[in-house]
């Protein structure tokens, strides 16, 4: 099974990812959590991503697709995998069908949690992440509407988009996920 996970910040993907990953025995691979325990570490990728990241704006391309090639490239990848948090933008969307084709490979759906914007806010500002206060949440769900909602018509138009209503509690979002792909 090979997923793409598409919503805003704060729209719960991280937390289906983890748990659908974990139950069909794929990796979630969150290119969040990738950057954040790169800054943790301080090794020359989380050198490069920090300031991006606490402003709220996306971390340069090159970035972001070196780290999706090799990881992608893993061998506890080859069987399936979730992607979180990536692709991000039109370039990176492109990119990715382009490494997939280099690798014959190719995505099975992807999944819209679709939420509300005050359920966004509300639940970005009671996680409490470092990137989570007031002034970057704003400019994250900026850039997400300017540069990542266009993925939505994207995904749409070649009949790859799955809609889950993300407003929910964990686990009725989660059997919503569920009756989605079984239905697919
Ligand atoms: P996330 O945990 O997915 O909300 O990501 C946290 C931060 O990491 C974002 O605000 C961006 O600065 C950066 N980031 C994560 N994924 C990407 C991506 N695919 N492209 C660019 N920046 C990203």
């Amino acid at each position: 099974m090979r997923l793409i996970f598409l919503g805003a910040p704060g729209a719960g993907k991280g937390t289906q990812a983890e748990a659908l990953a974990a139950a069909q025995n794929i990796p979630h691979i969150s290119t969040g959590d990738i950057l954040r325990q790169a800054v943790t570490e301080q090794s020359p990728l989380g050198l490069q991503a920090k300031s991006y990241m606490d402003k709220g704006e996306l971390v340069p391309d090159d970035l972001i697709m070196g780290l999706i090639k090799e990881r992608l490239g893993q061998v506890d990848a080859q069987q399936g995998w979730i992607l979180d948090g990536f692709p991000r933008n039109l370039d990176q969307a492109q990119e990715l069908n382009k490494l997939l084709q280099q690798m014959n490979q190719t995505y099975d759906k992807v999944v819209y949690f679709e939420v509300s914007k005050e359920a966004l806010v509300t639940r970005m500002l009671e996680r409490g992440r470092k990137d989570d206060n007031e002034a970057t949440v704003s400019r994250r769900l900026d850039v997400y509407q300017e540069q990542t909602v266009p993925l939505i018509k994207l995904y749409r138009d070649v009949n790859s988009l799955l809609v889950v209503d993300g407003n929910a509690d964990v686990a009725t979002v989660s059997n919503s996920l569920r009756e989605a792909l079984e239905a697919k």
